[in-house]
């Protein structure tokens, strides 16, 4: 029965809206930089940000720069990858982008559907002379087959790269995200979870591997008269370090409120027919990115973009994170590995999922208007 139409937003609702701590919280940290009249460079606020954000994510070495993909392009040239990189095509473009800009092949495996990350068994049957890596994603915060991943990349002597964007203090087992294979990006784009508005950072196992991504981050310049790398401008500056040591203070708060809207939105859901929440497993930090739903059920063609559609209609912008694949992309869709029928899982759920507004700022009658609206688009399509 569809019930009474519900109200719509006056103003529209975003998927996400940055972390921001009151202005007052900031001005102190950056009187600071003006009264150093440092900006850049490795100054003091981003080397504090390196030292606050390895112990908060517990990993061996930490290196930050100006954005996640740079991290990752620099992790890439860091660990001399060659040739062809096996990776997931259920990803932000930054991920296979990284790849190409380095001269690699991204090979698409597909994703196991539970976890939607790489599914091991693909990524073994896709390795070839060629393959020097594998790039997991932890999508939305959800860990990959770690275990398996890791082990597979030992035993054919493979890097083994994860994009860690959307699992800012995830861990897995207690065992914590960032020290899984030889280096892990986190962005901080101001859309995720912890941010410096711009920005990322490279949890990296290896010291020496530490020391060239740090040259590479700063034009290979190791001395006035050395110069040992073809490096880049990658550094983060002082600004968005500044950002970033006073939203590292909020952080958990903001986690753990979008862990409470989480729960709201998780009752209403479980009584709508066709729309399920996608559940990072207990045991597992939940980074608390993004609220996931799948949209329909198997076998019936998918509902997400009427649903999509009928929401906007009430000023709700949802997004579908993530459609298109990658491997559609023109750059990409005539490379043999991004062939439909070898990633079917991907296809499949590329077309049902979509991203709900969740953000700390968020009220709960906000939360209960988007669950009203959600449930009469669902009855009247
Ligand atoms: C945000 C994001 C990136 C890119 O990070 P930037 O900091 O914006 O460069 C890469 N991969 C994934 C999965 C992302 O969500």
């Amino acid at each position: 029965m569809v019930k009474k139409k519900p109200a719509s937003f006056p103003e529209p609702i975003f998927v996400t809206q940055p972390l921001l701590a009151p202005l007052s919280e900031y001005l102190p940290t950056l009187a600071e930089i003006w009264d150093a009249h440092w900006l850049t460079n490795g100054g003091e606020k981003s080397l504090a940000l390196e030292a606050e954000l390895k112990a908060y994510l517990r990993v061996p070495h930490l290196s930050v720069f100006a954005n996640g993909t740079l991290a990752l392009l620099i992790a890439c040239r860091a660990l001399k990858l060659t040739g062809e990189v096996i990776t997931t095509p259920f990803t932000f473009p930054a991920t296979p982008h990284s790849l190409a800009w380095s001269h690699l092949t991204p090979v698409f495996a597909d994703i196991e559907p539970r976890t939607m990350t790489l599914d091991p068994e693909r990524v073994a049957a896709l390795i070839t002379p060629r393959t020097s890596a594998i790039l997991g994603v932890h999508v939305y915060g959800m860990p990959c087959h770690v275990e398996e991943l890791g082990e597979l990349a030992e035993r054919r002597g493979l890097k083994l790269l994860y994009d860690g964007a959307h699992a800012f203090g995830t861990d897995y087992g207690g065992i914590p995200i960032g020290s899984y294979g030889d280096a892990t990006m986190f962005s901080f784009h101001a859309t995720k979870l912890f941010h410096t508005a711009e920005g990322g950072a490279l949890a990296i196992r290896d010291i020496q591997v530490q020391r060239t991504v740090d040259l590479m981050r700063n034009f290979g310049i190791q001395s006035e008269d050395t110069v040992s790398e073809a490096g880049i401008n990658a550094k983060m500056s002082e600004v968005q370090a500044a950002i970033g040591l006073v939203n590292l203070r909020f952080v958990d708060a903001e986690r753990e409120r979008r862990s409470e809207i989480r729960a709201h939105y998780r009752v209403r859901i479980a009584a709508i027919p066709d729309v399920t929440l996608f559940e990072i497993p207990a045991g597992v930090q939940n980074s608390e990115q993004y609220l996931i739903v799948r949209v329909g059920s198997p076998g019936s063609p998918s509902r997400r973009d009427a649903l999509q559609s009928g929401l906007r209609a009430f000023n709700i912008m949802t997004r579908r994170y993530f459609y298109p694949l990658c491997s559609t992309f023109p750059t990409y869709s005539s490379l043999p590995s991004s062939d439909p029928k070898a990633l079917p899982v991907a296809h499949r759920v590329a077309e049902e999922v979509l991203a709900l507004p969740l953000y700390g700022a968020l009220a709960y009658d906000d939360v209960e208007q988007i669950a009203d609206a959600l449930e009469y688009v669902m009855a009247s399509q």
